[in-house]
């Protein structure tokens, strides 16, 4: 076998005829021809074999052994009969107008996965704009938003500020069932959101079985708005730490009313904790505080005996009317922090209570946007929206 015929089998691209092999420190230079016959002219798609000329093209392939790949093709270019145009043959393995092979930029693609644009031009030998642009056009056929819609049947939203401190937070929506991100918007707005869902159909909209959401009124409102067969259920552990909230602020009152007892201190954690969940030393300093206050007993047992309210599995049968009697009982207790929760929770008590009867939080979606921080952090902030939602809808697919 020939160098010529070894490089030729290596590249293994059809019609491509190696003819020289030129070996650099850090490139591989590779001379070819293409050999087709005959090439559809594109303006009456007839096939034509009458060669007028040749044209040397210029591709970066993808690397071999540590050295850059670059073929020289000579690529020909056909004359039409019927209709006189002359027209280059564009080989299948690249896109017409680009540098590099198709395989090329498709490895450059699968690099900026878990890597900055600059990382990733570094270590290809090629500028930063060109690996942002071969990543935006792979992923942008890639994302298949109509796609991505047509199985959900439980979704979530949630929000996350775009830039910090900037107050413009972009509005997350997830598919709870598979995990992955659905789309970004560019905020949280009753409009935009509105007019996201209804631009994905009444199919779409009459198949949400469940939402899950965060105490934001616009996101509920359009909810039960858009989504006729859905429940709305607030997200349990945004609940769970409305209420954990109010019961620490009974703890920090009884801290500074009496700042001399040391049994109200380093009992913020054991206090959060769920009672089976705490340890012997827990339990005995929680036992020192309440034999000095009852009314953090008080507090600490209505908020254990919600929990149990709300507790979710598939066998138990929720009893709603126990929720309204711990209400009475949450409202006996009179505390700045409790009454606020109570308010909270008889102003949305349908979608809190369908919590119980779902089982579903909005975990995952928290989780999920954890990823987008990551490609934040890669991509120095990704201060244009559209890139940074291009680039974590990608990550998921
Ligand atoms: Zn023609």
């Amino acid at each position: 076998m020939t160098e010529e015929e070894f490089y030729g089998s290596i590249l293994h691209l059809p019609y491509l005829k190696v003819e020289s092999v030129v070996h650099g420190p850090k490139k591989i230079g590779i001379h070819c021809q293409i050999t087709v016959k005959a090439s559809k002219c594109p303006v009456c798609l007839k096939k034509r074999e009458t060669i007028n000329q040749y044209s040397l093209h210029k591709y970066q392939d993808l690397s071999i052994s540590g050295k850059e790949v670059w073929l020289h093709v000579r690529v020909p270019q056909f004359v039409c009969e019927g209709c006189g145009r002359y027209f280059l043959h564009r080989p299948e393995w690249a896109s017409s107008g680009k540098s590099h092979t198709d395989r090329q930029s498709k490895w450059i693609f699968e690099l900026c996965a878990k890597q900055s644009f600059s990382e990733v031009a570094a270590l290809v030998n090629a500028c930063h704009k060109t690996v942002e642009r071969i990543y935006f056009r792979h992923a942008n056929k890639a994302v298949d938003l109509l796609g991505r819609y047509a199985r959900v049947r439980k979704l979530g939203i949630d929000e996350l500020a775009h830039r910090k401190g900037k107050k413009d937070y972009v509005c997350v929506l997830t598919d709870l069932e598979r995990g992955i991100h659905l789309d970004i918007l560019k905020d949280r707005k009753k409009e935009t959101i509105r007019s996201h869902f209804q631009s994905l159909g009444n199919g779409f909209m009459r198949r949400i079985e469940v939402v899950a959401c965060d105490i934001w009124r616009p996101y509920i409102d359009v909810c039960e708005a858009c989504f006729p067969n859905a429940a709305v259920v607030i997200d349990y552990f945004h609940v769970v730490k409305s209420l954990n909230d109010s019961l620490d602020g009974i703890r920090k009152k009884l801290r500074k009313e009496h700042k001399d007892t040391d049994c109200f201190k380093n009992i913020k954690w054991a206090l959060f904790k769920r009672p089976d969940h705490c340890c012997s030393r827990q339990r005995e300093s929680l036992g020192r505080a309440f034999r000095d206050s009852a009314l953090l007993k008080d507090a600490y047992d209505l908020r254990n005996e919600f929990l149990e309210i709300m507790d979710f599995s598939e066998t138990k049968v929720s009893d709603e009317k126990r929720l309204d009697q711990w209400i009475e009982k949450a409202r006996d207790v009179n505390q700045k922090g409790f009454n606020r929760f109570v308010k909270t929770l008889c102003r949305w008590r349908t979608q809190i209570w369908a919590f119980t009867q779902t089982g579903v939080t909005n975990a995952m979606t928290e989780g999920l946007n954890n990823m987008i921080r990551y490609y934040k952090r890669i991509s120095f902030g990704i201060p244009n929206f559209e890139h940074m939602r291009i680039r974590v809808l990608v990550s998921g697919i």
